[in-house]
């Protein structure tokens, strides 16, 4: 008798929903994340720096990074010779990133738009950058310069015109953020850096930071914080949205795939744990008809995992409860479970792969065809690797120009306008209880409404 082959462990686990797919938001699992929890626990550090400004954030990174350095703010000269001596190979690829990342977000410029809604009464929307904003660039783990890219070029783009990057300070580079992130900043013409993380960072550009005895630390306060960051920078973000604007709140990553049997399985296998490299809670999800696939696609998984840098981590995040396999009964019912998880990031690996994608309705991104992978995206398709996660493509975007834009209106009528709809507006302010709105309307003109 011939030995059968070797039973596979299967890597992900299945949810099948053939034979019609209902509910399937409850159906598809999502890591948790307690920010709440984090919020309580990071509140003290918020308020010291409030209160004290430089002493307690020399404090918190003490505490939290092991390291705090002497002057805060970056000299010139370090951006300087970070740029000088960075590798030339990631200096072209990081110069790559930026000129696609420039031509794509320059185009989503808005033009200031005037309506004419009566002879003599107009509405213009004008779009104003943010005055002032600050970036979030993570430190802790792993380096992030294509964070900088992808959050300082729609700034640029938009016109804001006063743009600070903070970044943990790092033991091994004596207390100053990573050096291509400090490189990256330079490349990009961004001068203000801080060395500093976590929610004492936030904190800081928030509220802004005294200057000390000594001078030496001295940062403005910004209207807006955008940028990735841990659960702590995260809770911090929350604490603070009000007092300044933030972006979304970034959730661990994902991945959905949509493929059919054209999809190749190594390239699915590949694009499922490079999305689960980044973290013990990413989701990577693969969603098709195919059973043959999914056969094949394990397969890839049992020889790519093992061989694969971050190995334990990948396995974590493939065989968690958020990751997974979903079949379906045909392409239809894929794109409805697609459609209901909302990833962050969505790859279509079908026939007629773009005519899918333009039926998309959820996600943050849609990655069509074969050639075009997350990672393509994640440093230098052009497009905006700062998307919404946990389902917030539901409502939310990716960052774009729009961003750090807003649509101030100039309200202008004339004289004989405003005249003409007088009554009306005093009509709906008596049915509103508030006289005094209509009163303001019948001091310019005593005859109007009642
Ligand atoms: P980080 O810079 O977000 O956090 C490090 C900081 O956390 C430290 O400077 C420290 O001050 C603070 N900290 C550490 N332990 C703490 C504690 N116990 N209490 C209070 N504060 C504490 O860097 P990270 O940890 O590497 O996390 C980066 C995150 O950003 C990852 O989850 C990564 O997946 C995510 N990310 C997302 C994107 C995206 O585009 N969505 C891009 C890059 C990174």
């Amino acid at each position: 008798a011939r030995d059968r082959p070797p039973r596979l462990a299967r890597v992900l686990n299945r949810i099948d929903l053939r034979g019609g797919v209902r509910d399937p938001r409850r159906l598809l699992p999502r890591a948790q994340l307690d920010v709440s929890v984090a919020v309580e626990r990071i509140r003290p550090v918020v308020e010291s720096v409030r209160d004290h400004g430089y002493p307690a954030i020399r404090e918190a990174s003490e505490r939290f990074d092991g390291i705090s350095p002497d002057v805060l703010r970056v000299p010139a000269e370090v951006l300087a010779e970070a740029e000088g001596t960075l590798d030339p190979e990631v200096r072209a690829a990081l110069l790559e990133s930026i000129s696609r990342a420039r031509r794509v977000h320059a185009d989503q410029r808005r033009s200031d738009h005037t309506t004419q809604v009566v002879p003599g009464g107009t509405v213009t929307e004008r779009w104003v950058p943010v005055d002032r904003v600050g970036l979030y660039v993570p430190g802790g783990l792993a380096m992030y310069p294509s964070t900088v890219v992808m959050n300082v070029v729609p700034a640029q783009e938009a016109g804001v015109r006063s743009l600070v990057v903070v970044s943990p300070p790092q033991k091994d580079n004596g207390g100053l953020p990573d050096p291509r992130v400090l490189a990256a900043c330079a490349l990009l013409g961004v001068d203000e850096v801080y060395a500093v993380g976590g929610a004492q960072a936030v904190a800081m550009l928030a509220y802004g930071s005294a200057v000390d005895a000594a001078g030496e630390a001295h940062c403005d306060p910004v209207d807006m914080i955008t940028g990735p960051g841990n659960i702590w920078v995260t809770a911090a973000k929350r604490l603070l949205r009000g007092v300044v604007g933030i972006d979304a709140e970034a959730g661990p990553t994902e991945i959905a795939i949509l493929a059919d049997d054209t999809a190749d399985p190594a390239h699915v296998a590949a694009d499922l744990i490079s999305q689960a490299e980044h973290d013990p809670l990413a989701a990577s999800v693969l969603v098709t008809p195919s059973p043959a696939l999914v056969e094949a696609v394990e397969r890839e998984l049992s020889r790519q995992v093992p061989a694969t840098k971050h190995a334990e981590r990948v396995t974590t995040a493939l065989t968690g409860e958020q990751s997974g396999v979903v079949l379906v009964d045909d392409l239809a019912d894929g794109l409805r479970v697609v459609d209901a998880y909302a990833a962050e990031h969505l790859e279509i690996q079908t026939r007629d792969a773009r005519e899918w994608a333009l039926r998309v309705r959820n996600a943050g991104a849609v990655f069509v065809g074969a050639w075009s992978p997350v990672s393509l995206g994640d440093y230098c398709a052009g497009s905006n690797h700062v998307l919404p996660t946990g389902g917030c493509a539901r409502h939310s975007s990716g960052l774009s120009v729009q961003s750090f834009l807003r649509g101030i209106h100039l309200v202008e009528y004339t004289r004989e306008a405003l005249g003409e709809v007088a009554p009306h507006v005093v009509t709906l302010a008596n049915v509103e209880d508030l006289p005094a709105h209509g009163q303001a309307v019948r001091a310019r003109f005593p005859g109007a409404g009642s």
